[in-house]
């Protein structure tokens, strides 16, 4: 009898805990399964589906040349190949780590043999360790778990203070682009003989899909994740926090990582990346703004969502606060609208899977929340346009973050904002068909009617959110004849 190893498409580490449970022996069993079913729930993003099954290949490769005795199936669903794996070689129990997203272990429910779940080891705050942190709050707002990272971790610490005598250095963040601005390239791979064969297969594939694969430049396996991480830490460290917010047309990754799908299967771990921006700060005299901004990100932001996500009740994803229900217009699939910020962020996803966070939250998610889009519509969107969407990270993401839709359980206001913010953060307004300045009119931005309209819809539920009421003040100064053009104009958009 033997113990066989599940290895998951989102667990792609020699350090991961089912691994490492097993004393590695010469033939232990282990199981890759590209399940055809399991990408049937929404139109995912072929750039996504290249990554993870090349990389789920490339892993499957590295532990066969250990020693291990490695099966990789391509499979409608998982439990028909788990079934005749456990028979072939005899196992009388499964490890697998425990998945980040709920519902997936419903699937092994059906096996003939013991199956150990270990608890996951891609983050560093176990499930427990956040509900303990989280009990008994009346908020949980994330700088204070962030401050507790850093604590907890020892990292940019001096003694019980934090370096430089701030926990937080985003006053000299977020600068905008103005003049003539120079991101560095990111890092692009050749495709090998394995992802050429697996964009072959995700251009034949006979179910629907979102996205272009006309260029694939992902990395797909550790070394080159690494890469990715020491490229963005001597490369862009530097300016990552001055820039963090700025948009700038054709600049679609400025100063950012783009390590998110590599942390996201298991490629690289959090705390190395944290420990490489740290030493940076300590070795390179990088900034400590940048460095702690870069940091927050990960131990505050990335670990956080995953915490909340498992605190909160499996019915998260299905809240409406402000009852949105409008359906997702066509342009999000097709890219094909008149606003230059959405045209410019839905060709990039197109292309690549990538938008970074601020295009995420102040032009799609921001559009979405003043449109009253449908938040589950918006979350399934999203979970199939990105590269590294998966239910912990989205649902948090976008349905607390992005719409406020938890009505105000992880972010303390509503991310709503006019054409104002994006032509101060962006240089996309220069080239709209629209006026960033008007509200009304031919001419007039869809994102001020529909914030005005917003603002105004839902003054009440608004009114509780105390960070609010400063902006309400502006929208009394409204005259009713303005507020009614207004209506009229967010009317007439959807007709
Ligand atoms: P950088 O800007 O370089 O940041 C470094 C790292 O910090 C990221 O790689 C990521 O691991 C982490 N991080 C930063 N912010 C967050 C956050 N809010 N939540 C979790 N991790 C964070 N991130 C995902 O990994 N998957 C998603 O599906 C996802 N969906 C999002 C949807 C919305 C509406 C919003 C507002 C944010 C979403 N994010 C998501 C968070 C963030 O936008 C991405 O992690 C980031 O843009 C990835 O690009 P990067 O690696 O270049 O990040
Ligand atoms: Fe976007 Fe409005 Fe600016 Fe056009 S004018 S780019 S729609 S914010």
């Amino acid at each position: 009898m033997a113990t066989g190893i599940w290895v998951l498409g989102n667990q792609l580490s020699q350090q991961q805990a089912a691994i490492q449970s097993c004393s590695h022996q010469e033939n232990t069993p282990v199981i890759f399964i590209e399940s055809l079913q399991h990408i049937q729930k929404r139109p995912y993003h072929k750039q996504k589906l290249v990554l993870i099954w090349s990389a789920m290949r490339h892993f499957a490769e590295e532990l066969r040349q250990q020693g291990y005795a490695v099966t990789y199936e391509v499979s409608h669903d998982f439990i028909t190949p788990l079934k005749a794996w456990v028979k072939a070689n005899n196992i009388s129990e499964i490890r697998i780590m425990e998945p980040p997203d709920r519902g997936f272990l419903d699937i092994i429910a059906e096996l003939p043999c013991k199956v150990t779940v270990i608890a996951n080891n891609h983050f560093l705050w176990q499930k427990t360790e956040f509900q303990e942190w989280a009990k008994g709050r009346k908020s949980l707002l994330m700088e204070y778990f962030y401050r507790e990272g850093r604590q907890k971790f020892n990292i940019l610490m001096e003694g019980k203070k934090p370096i430089g005598g701030e926990w937080n250095y985003d006053k000299e963040n977020r600068q905008p682009p103005k003049g003539k601005l120079n991101p560095p390239p990111p890092k692009h791979f050749e495709a090998d003989d394995i992802t050429l064969e697996v964009i072959e297969v995700v251009n034949n594939l006979e179910i629907p899909t979102y996205g272009s694969l006309t260029s694939f430049n992902w990395g797909v396996n550790r070394t080159q994740a690494l890469e990715v991480l020491e490229y963005f830490i001597c490369t862009n460290l530097t300016e990552f926090g001055t820039y963090q917010d700025a948009m700038v047309t054709g600049e679609e990754t400025m100063w950012h990582s783009l390590i998110s799908p590599y942390l996201n299967i298991g490629l690289l771990h959090p705390l190395e990346v944290i420990q490489a921006a740290e030493t940076a700060y300590q070795q390179e005299k990088i900034p400590l703004n940048s460095v702690e901004g870069f940091i927050r990100q990960i131990l505050g932001w990335r670990e956080y969502m995953h915490g909340l996500y498992h605190y909160v009740e499996a019915s998260y994803f299905q809240e409406n606060y402000f009852e949105h229900t409008h359906p997702l217009p066509e342009f999000f699939w097709t890219g094909e609208t008149n606003m230059n910020c959405l045209h410019q962020t839905f060709k990039q996803i197109h292309n690549t899977g990538y938008a970074h966070h601020i295009q995420r939250l102040m032009i799609l998610s921001n559009f979405s929340l003043i449109a009253g889009f449908s938040p589950q519509e918006v979350e399934n969107w999203f979970h199939g346009a990105f590269i590294d969407g998966y239910d912990w990270v989205m649902q948090t993401n976008v349905i607390g973050m992005g719409l406020f839709a938890d009505g105000g359980i992880l972010a303390s206001k509503p991310y709503a904002s006019s054409a104002n913010y994006i032509n101060k953060m962006s240089d996309y307004c220069k080239n709209c068909a629209y006026n960033h300045k008007e509200k009304i009119g031919e001419k007039a931005c869809p994102f001020n009617f529909f914030y005005w309209n917003f603002l105004h819809r839902h003054r009440n539920k608004l009114m509780k959110q105390g960070r609010m009421s400063f902006i309400l003040k502006n929208l009394d100064k409204m005259s009713a004849e303005e507020l009614e053009s207004i209506q009229q104009q967010v009317d007439n958009w959807y007709h």
